[in-house]
Parts: C-alpha cells; sequence; structure tokens
C-alpha cells in the first residue's frame, strides 16, 4: 500500500480546513487536504461571514480579491409581510452597529480557497480511517472513490474538518450529542433580478401563520447571482410548500419573473442540520474544527464563522509549535463556539414553541416592533457578528 509521508494531514476541505491549511503552507508547513468530494455540491446556498472572518479571508488576498467572486458587502435586509415591505436592517442600522456583514458565494469562497491555499489537494478520496502508534494518532487511511484503492498518510498531526458526520470524530472515539433541529431549509441557486439593488437581502414572511413554509428570503452573492432559502416544518409534504410559496408570492409587494420562476420543489434542495458540540476538540495527534466538533444550523449565521475562528487559533498554536495543542486549543476555542451553537438551541426551543397552535401567530404580531427598533436590530448584529469570534 502507498505511503504519503507530510507535516500536517487535513480530512475534508471545508472552509476552516483550507484556511487552516493556507496559514500552515505560510508557515512553512507541508500540508495534504484529503477531499471526498471531487468539486463543489450542486446547489447553492446562502451565507453570511461577520467582519472577523471576513478580517481572516483578507489576511490572505487583498479584500478586492475576494469581492470580485465570493463575498458581498451587505448593503441592508427588506421584509414583506404580505405586500407590505418594511426595513428591517439599513445602512444607518449597519453603521450603528458598527458591523459590516459580508453574504457568500460559499461554493466559490471554498474552491478559491483550495486553489489558493497552497497546500497539496487530493479530491475524490475518502478518509476512511486514523493509523495509530499506541495511542497516538499518526496519520490516516484514505480510499480513491473512483477506483477503491487505498493508500495511507502519516502525518505529525491529522485535523479533522469532515463535516457533521466527521470520521475522524468517531475514529478518535470522540463522543457528540447531535440534536434533531425542528425545522428543515430549502436552497437553491437563481439570478439576481436586475431591477432590485444588488446588496440587499429580501425576506418574506407569509400572511398566515400555522403552514410548512414559515419564512422564505433571497440573498443577492457577487455575480448577479443569488441564493434562495426557506424555513420549513420538518417532513411537511412537497406540494403544501409549493402551494405556501406560491401564495407567498401572489402576496407580496414585487416579485420578478427570476423569483417566480422559482417554483418549488423543482431546482430546490432540502436539508436537515441537527446541531451539537462534541465532548472534546483532539486527542493525542489529532485535532478537529468546524461542523466535525459543532454542527450548527443557519440559525445566526456562526458556522462558517465558527470554522474560521477555529482554524485561525490553531494555526497560530501549530505554529508556535505548542506542546499541548488539543488542551491549548479546546481552552482558546470552546467558550467562544459555545456562544455560537447558542443561536441553534435558541431557535430550535422557538420553533417547537411557534408549533403550538396559539403561538404560531407570535412572529407576525413580533415583527413589527421589532423592524421599529433600530437599536435591538443594531445590538442583535453586534451579538452576532461577535459570538463566535473569541
Ligand atoms: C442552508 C445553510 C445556510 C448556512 N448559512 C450560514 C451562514 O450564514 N453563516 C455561517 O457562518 N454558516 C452558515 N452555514 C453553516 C456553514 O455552511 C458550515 O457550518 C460550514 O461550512 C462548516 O465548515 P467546515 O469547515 O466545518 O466544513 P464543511 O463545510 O462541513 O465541509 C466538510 C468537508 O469534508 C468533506 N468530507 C466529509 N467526509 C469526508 C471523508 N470521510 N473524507 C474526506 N472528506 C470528507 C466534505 O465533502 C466537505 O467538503 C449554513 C449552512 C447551511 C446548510
Amino acid at each position: 500500500m502507498a505511503v504519503i509521508q507530510t507535516d500536517v494531514v487535513i480530512a475534508g476541505g471545508g472552509i476552516g480546513g483550507t484556511l487552516l491549511a493556507a496559514l500552515l503552507v505560510r508557515g512553512g508547513k507541508r500540508v495534504l487536504i484529503v477531499e471526498r468530494a471531487k468539486g463543489p455540491p450542486p446547489f447553492l446556498r446562502p451565507e453570511v461571514l461577520w467582519p472577523p472572518a471576513a478580517a481572516a479571508l483578507f489576511a490572505l488576498k487583498p479584500r478586492e480579491f475576494w469581492e470580485s467572486e465570493c463575498l458581498r458587502p451587505l448593503g441592508g435586509i427588506t421584509v414583506d409581510q404580505g405586500g407590505r415591505v418594511e426595513p428591517f436592517v439599513t445602512r444607518v442600522t449597519l453603521a450603528r452597529a458598527g458591523v459590516q456583514p459580508f453574504l457568500t458565494q460559499p461554493n466559490h469562497t471554498r474552491e478559491t480557497l483550495l486553489g489558493i491555499c497552497g497546500a497539496e489537494v487530493r479530491r475524490g478520496v475518502e478518509v476512511i480511517g486514523l493509523l495509530r502508534d499506541g495511542m497516538r494518532v499518526c496519520g490516516l487511511q484514505a480510499r480513491v472513490i473512483e477506483n477503491g484503492e487505498t493508500f495511507e498518510v502519516e502525518a505529525a498531526l491529522t485535523v479533522g474538518d469532515d463535516g457533521g458526520e466527521s470520521r475522524v470524530l468517531e475514529g478518535c472515539g470522540i463522543g457528540i450529542e447531535r440534536r434533531e433541529f425542528p425545522v428543515e431549509f430549502i436552497v437553491r441557486g437563481l439570478p439576481w433580478p436586475a431591477q432590485w439593488a444588488p446588496d440587499v437581502v429580501r425576506l418574506y414572511f407569509p400572511a398566515q401563520r400555522g403552514g410548512g413554509l414559515m419564512a422564505f428570503g433571497v440573498m443577492p452573492l457577487p455575480g448577479a447571482a443569488a441564493a434562495a432559502l426557506g424555513v420549513v416544518r420538518a417532513g411537511c409534504a412537497d406540494d403544501v410548500l409549493a402551494a405556501e410559496l406560491e401564495q407567498i408570492f401572489s402576496h407580496a409587494a414585487e416579485v420578478p419573473q427570476e423569483l417566480r420562476a422559482c417554483g418549488f420543489p423543482h431546482g430546490f434542495t432540502r436539508i436537515r442540520r441537527p446541531w451539537g458540540h462534541a465532548e472534546r476538540y483532539g486527542v493525542e495527534g489529532a485535532v478537529l474544527l468546524g461542523d466535525a466538533i459543532h454542527p450548527v444550523t443557519p440559525a445566526g449565521g456562526q458556522g462558517a464563522n465558527m470554522a474560521i475562528a477555529d482554524a485561525v487559533a490553531l494555526a497560530r498554536l501549530i505554529l508556535a509549535g505548542e506542546k499541548n495543542l488539543v488542551a491549548a486549543y479546546e481552552s482558546a476555542r470552546r467558550s467562544a463556539n459555545e456562544r455560537g451553537v447558542r443561536p441553534s438551541r435558541l431557535a430550535g426551543r422557538l420553533f417547537r414553541l411557534l408549533n403550538i397552535p396559539l403561538l404560531g401567530a407570535l412572529p407576525g404580531k413580533l415583527l413589527p416592533h421589532l423592524l421599529r427598533r433600530e437599536a435591538v436590530v443594531a445590538r442583535l448584529l453586534r451579538s452576532l457578528a461577535s459570538a463566535s469570534a473569541r
């Protein structure tokens, strides 16, 4: 069996793993990334990066580089409730909060990072197990998906960035309780309507509550593209969702053709996201980051931001030659990550409450008040922006 030797092997080329690779290569380490997928996922979804995460990318390449294809500064958010359009976040709110969020094209961002990280990247290869020297993890075993060939990678450090069902986490014997989230998400890409402001997110809420589709949003992305995301009750039938999306559009103030053409379920992907926080962040010879140790839902826009902050902290410790890496890393990141997991926990409770018939009408009653409280929205933005950074 072929054996490759390197300093650091990273299982999975998510946003955290590729950023870590870039930072380590710049620090003089030999890094190999083993990624199961041959290319980007076939679907597009929205993603928000908060300033600390964007700053980590800008430290690699100038801001203009990222803004050309991957990131777009958010200019505002409007809410359309049955044809009544109100500003939720404006430039004034953002200035008051002192926060500039970025909308990302997640697939481009990850592909760009993979391209510029400088590490050796093997794609179409899946990690199937870990190598051990006594108790210590000393690398991993991988299989080329196309032909079933297996090989081993021996490394001083093995990193797991292999997502919510991590083989590395399992191989390390680290426990995690993954909790069900009571709603699912529907996502798809579409062209951004030319007549709309290119940096304002549009949110739609159904005129009547209590159905399957709880909210729908469209986010502009670089390159005249957009990503749509709907929040739907778990297990709700496709035909019910299709009718409800149609109903939202029929009551909305303005629905350009690009959006109207988005008939559910065509072109949509349905996503479930369990969430949790691992008992430990690594074992001797191996550490983990991102969704592998703290899978989260899109609530509060934290997952990619946490993975990036993990990568920055890990790179600093590895390059400083930290002897007690797992303990130092965990002490640097656990409490910030716990704050990053919190929006998923709170949103899970909220959605469960909304399933109780009388409480289902609550968002419709509360939303208009929230929309008028700019100071509250600014505070919310500030706390989400910094939640999981450090
Ligand atoms: C609809 C939606 C909206 C979201 N919105 C936001 C948002 O606004 N802001 C935000 O910060 N986050 C958001 N997230 C969460 C965010 O996308 C994730 O938390 C983030 O991508 C996790 O990054 P990661 O580095 O952990 O790697 P992941 O993205 O989890 O990538 C893991 C990689 O490992 C690979 N892999 C898996 N198993 C193996 C194996 N055995 N061998 C080799 N490779 C393997 C996979 O192919 C994948 O490329 C959203 C998620 C969804 C689904």
